[in-house]
């Protein structure tokens, strides 16, 4: 059936469409939309800065990443 195709297509779309999502609301909680709280952990011993964001009403953590010290 040709509808098959069309929801696997959709699907795709679908993903494609969270993924940008994700990005362009980086600073709110995807659940509730809250600005999230950002926090930076530097490490001079390793120097890199670890940042985390933790939506403030959810108490989840949506995302944490290093950068390097110059
Ligand atoms: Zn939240």
């Amino acid at each position: 059936m040709e509808t098959l195709n069309q929801s696997q297509l959709n699907e795709e779309l679908l993903q494609d469409e969270k993924y940008l999502v994700f990005f362009e609301n980086e600073n709110n909680c995807p659940l509730c939309g809250t600005d999230l709280e950002l926090s930076y952990d530097s490490n001079y011993q390793t120097r890199t800065v670890r940042e985390s964001a933790q939506c403030p009403s959810c108490k989840i953590q949506i995302k944490s990443r290093e950068f390097a010290i110059q």
